[in-house]
């Protein structure tokens, strides 16, 4: 089965062909970052803009890597949601019109049901799983006891990991996406700085960010009204501490109390490499097997929608003519 994957709903666009849900015969992402870092963030209107602009040339590309044309394809597979409207709209008119005018099936994906199944081109999956999902837009445990079944046993109240990293990071003067600049600094500072950790009532998987993001921007403040100093190194690694703690433990109890057989990592902050370490280390004499994906899979990127959208496909979901964006799909009913 090659099932062609479509992703715009932030700031890449990207599509992929992946051959019987795991293997990948071409991911192409071309990402718009260097449009959005003047901004400090992503731009809406420009990210559309953008999409418009690229999606038939990736497209063009992906099929001249793989030396394929459409009648190879046996499905269309395109992000639904959630992300902003008019991204996700660009990338369902690219598909629907694929699909159209080729006379090949549509499916629609979660983006975040994308993220976990980049899990897929990495290992076999073995439900029932859990995964933990880190992103931009998104901090949740969500647990599978199927393919295409996805039940939230956590998520947080108010910002999610990325959106605690990006925040942090401009208060530093970083560029965006803060994430890796972040992650680099806490690799050569130290985590002298006691910040807070939001564990929530006993038994929650839920997880909070505001309170850390908020005690960052107090310390640097009162520092600098006291005119001390303090190593931008050391606030890094300190926050990254506190939100590597709760993921961590959050996870392993989780693990416990479901009994799973697999853990996935996921989402654009999966990418953070004290995470990584942290998850390593955590599961290392369990029973669990960890599964992290490569960086570039990490990230947004189409193969990761292609991988969800085969197995869809193969369980006879479809999506019509009538396909819209839909901003704010929910994971377990979509
Ligand atoms: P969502 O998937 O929730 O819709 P999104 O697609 O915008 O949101 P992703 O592309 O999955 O988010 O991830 C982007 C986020 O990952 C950004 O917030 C970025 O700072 C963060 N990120 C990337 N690399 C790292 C890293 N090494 N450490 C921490 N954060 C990182
Ligand atoms: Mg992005
Ligand atoms: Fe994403």
């Amino acid at each position: 089965t090659l099932v062609l994957g479509i992703e715009t709903s932030c700031d890449e666009t990207a599509v992929a062909i992946i051959r019987n849900g795991t293997e990948i015969v071409t991911n192409i992402v071309s990402s718009q970052i260097e449009s959005h870092k003047r901004f400090g963030g992503v731009v809406p209107e420009i990210a559309s803009r953008h999409h418009v602009e690229q999606v038939t040339y990736v497209l063009d590309e992906a099929l001249e890597q793989a030396g394929m044309t459409m009648d190879d394809i046996d499905c269309v597979a395109v992000t639904e949601g959630p992300g902003l409207v008019g991204a996700l709209l660009i990338g369902v008119n690219a598909a629907k019109a694929l699909a159209f005018a080729h006379n090949k099936p549509l499916v629609g994906v979660h983006h975040i049901a994308g993220h976990i199944y980049a899990n897929r081109l990495v290992k076999e999956m073995r439900f029932p799983l859990l995964s933990l999902v880190v992103s931009g837009g998104h901090t949740e445990l969500v647990l599978m006891k199927d393919h295409g079944s996805f039940e939230v046993i956590g998520e947080t109240r108010d910002d999610a990991a990325g959106e605690a990293y990006d925040k942090v990071a401009r208060t530093l003067g970083l560029p965006y996406p803060g994430g890796p600049h972040i992650d680099r600094l806490a690799h050569v500072g130290e985590a002298t700085l006691d910040l807070p950790r939001a564990w929530l009532e006993e038994g929650s998987y839920d997880f909070s960010f505001s309170g850390l993001k908020s005690a960052v921007i107090n310390t640097l403040h009162n520092a600098k009204q006291k005119g001390m100093t303090i190593h931008p190194q050391d606030l890094a690694a300190s926050f990254q501490a506190s939100v590597v703690d709760v993921l961590v433990t959050k996870t392993v109890k989780a693990v416990k109390e479901y009994g799973v057989e697999q853990v996935l990592l996921a989402g654009g902050v999966a990418a953070n490499k004290g995470l990584r370490a942290a998850l390593e280390e955590a599961f290392e004499g369990m029973e669990a097997e960890l599964v992290i994906p490569p960086l570039s899979l990490c990230t947004d990127n189409a193969a990761m929608i292609a991988a969800a959208g085969t197995v869809l496909f193969q369980q006879g979901k479809r999506g019509s003519m009538d396909m819209n964006a839909h901003p704010g799909l929910d994971i377990e009913n979509f």
